[in-house]
């Protein structure tokens, strides 16, 4: 079967399954072909709601876990967003015509580069890729209208990520144990706290550290 038709199964899917809501979200999935963002020998298993490799040990998400997280994030046209974990750069395209403007970190230099060029064959131009430990997210741009966190993290670095959203902004993480079960858990920023939403059980690869 053709990759378009299959494209068009894995959206059918992900509608019937209630993971895409709303029109601006699906249509961005028809837009991005997931095959750019995959290693040649992948490509035949764009469309299979799998998580798959992309290389120094990492994957690029299931295209369920995308719509979810990109649902969850409520994308608007203005929206500032800083996404921990560019992987594949997938995520980021996404959002990519759904938000203004996206800081994506990514610890591996060769996955950022890769990102890099997936995002150029795919010719999007507000998706800016860092190589840099994310950990600490990106206080030059702060404060973001959302934060969008594609690894897992300790319910202290979810705290000390909000801090850097813009009031009323939300944020989206796995927040766990490193290796074991995380919750998908959103946090919106107001007044003060961050009011917490734990969502389900999922597995992120970790956040890792230079320390
Ligand atoms: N959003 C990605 C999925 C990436 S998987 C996609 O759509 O393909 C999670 C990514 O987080 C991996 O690429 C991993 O290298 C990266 N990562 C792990 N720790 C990090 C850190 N401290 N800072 C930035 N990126 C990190």
């Amino acid at each position: 079967m053709h990759l378009v038709q299959q494209k068009e199964n894995l959206i059918s899917h992900l509608k019937q399954e209630g993971y895409l809501k709303s029109k601006p979200v699906e249509s961005s999935f028809r837009k991005i072909p997931r095959e750019h963002f995959l290693h040649a020998s992948m490509r035949e298993h764009a469309y299979s709601d799998h998580p798959l490799p992309i290389g120094s040990g990492q994957t690029i998400s299931a295209p369920h876990m995308v719509a979810i997280m990109t649902e969850l994030l409520e994308p608007k046209p203005t929206d500032r967003v800083l996404e921990i974990g560019t992987g594949s750069g997938y995520q980021a395209a996404i959002l990519s015509g759904l938000v203004k403007k996206i800081y994506t970190l990514e610890f591996y230099p060769e996955l950022a580069s890769q990102a890099r060029a997936n995002l150029r064959k795919t010719g999007l131009k507000n998706v800016e890729v860092i190589p840099a430990d994310g950990s600490k997210g990106l206080p030059e741009h702060v404060p973001y209208d959302k934060i969008i966190v594609t690894c897992s993290i300790p319910p202290e670095v979810f705290q000390s990520l909000g801090k850097q959203l813009k009031e009323g902004g939300i944020i989206i993480a796995p927040v766990g144990e490193p290796y074991g079960v995380q919750m998908l858990t959103t946090g919106r920023r107001a007044r003060g706290p961050l009011k917490k939403q734990e969502h389900f059980p999922c597995v992120f690869v970790p956040l890792r550290t230079n320390v």
